[in-house]
């Protein structure tokens, strides 16, 4: 037979990844369309590149390419600058986003941010959410910290920015294994954006088959967070787990 336990936890802070979560942008991420046109590389030794470091210009990104896989074409060179140049302009609020983190602020909680991104990319970020960079009280960036999800780093930074424990802060991203599994390892409370369903089947499955620890909560879209019992008025929830008797 299945019981819930329950236990009293304050929700201080809620921390959200940015892609997807906050923003959507181009179907096809940098790293993998760079992988592509250098070849003979992946999209995660490219991410490791381009996400890991602060770059300022297209001839930057070439630069920081170029000395971790040699020289490249100028066919691979041109791509690089026009990918950089699309990518800051890319990002666009996903409809509701901005209005539900103001709300949370208003409600007394704090907010962070933690995301695998790249410098053209976190422009357009800025220029399409600026309200949201206003009132966080914590930001960390991949290119900022030199570590990518689900490495716990930048997870334990954040909570070190907003000076409060994991069981205090509420994690909420798109992506189960960088978002939400790094953040029940934590002990964070966690809610999944279920906004790309089709990029999550395999957790999906896994979830379903109790062969990976659940969500808190799941929601299709970041509007639906403001009803969760998490944010209640007086901060104050209840915390469910399954077991079996
Ligand atoms: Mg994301």
């Amino acid at each position: 037979m299945i019981t819930r336990k329950s236990k009293t936890v304050a929700v201080k802070a809620v921390v959200f990844d940015i892609g997807a979560t906050l923003v959507t942008g181009p179907p096809v991420a940098p790293n993998k369309i760079i992988a592509s046109v250098i070849g003979c590389t992946t999209p995660s030794e490219v991410a490791a590149v381009i996400m890991t470091q602060p770059l300022f210009s297209p001839v930057d990104a070439v630069a920081a390419l170029e000395a971790k896989f040699g020289p490249l074409s100028t066919d691979a060179s041109r791509a690089v600058e026009e990918l950089w140049n699309s990518q800051a302009n890319a990002a666009q609020e996903i409809g509701g986003s901005v209005e539900t983190v103001l709300t949370l602020k208003k409600r007394g909680f704090k907010i962070g941010l933690v995301s695998d991104i790249w410098t053209p990319y976190y422009l357009s970020v800025q220029r399409a959410i600026p309200d949201i960079l206003e009132v966080s009280d914590a930001v960390v960036l991949s290119f900022e910290t030199g570590r990518r999800k689900p490495d716990l780093f930048n997870f334990n930074r954040v909570l070190e920015e907003l000076h409060i424990e994991a069981s205090e802060a509420v994690m909420i991203g798109d992506t189960y294994e960088h978002d939400i599994l790094p953040a029940i390892e934590l002990g964070m409370h966690t809610i999944w954006v279920l906004a790309r369903p089709e990029r999550e089947k395999d957790y999906i499955v896994r979830l379903l088959n109790a062969d990976s620890p659940t969500p808190e909560f799941t929601v299709l879209d970041i509007t639906q967070i403001l009803h969760l019992p998490l944010f209640c008025r007086d901060r104050v929830t209840t915390k469910t787990s399954l077991s079996e008797v």
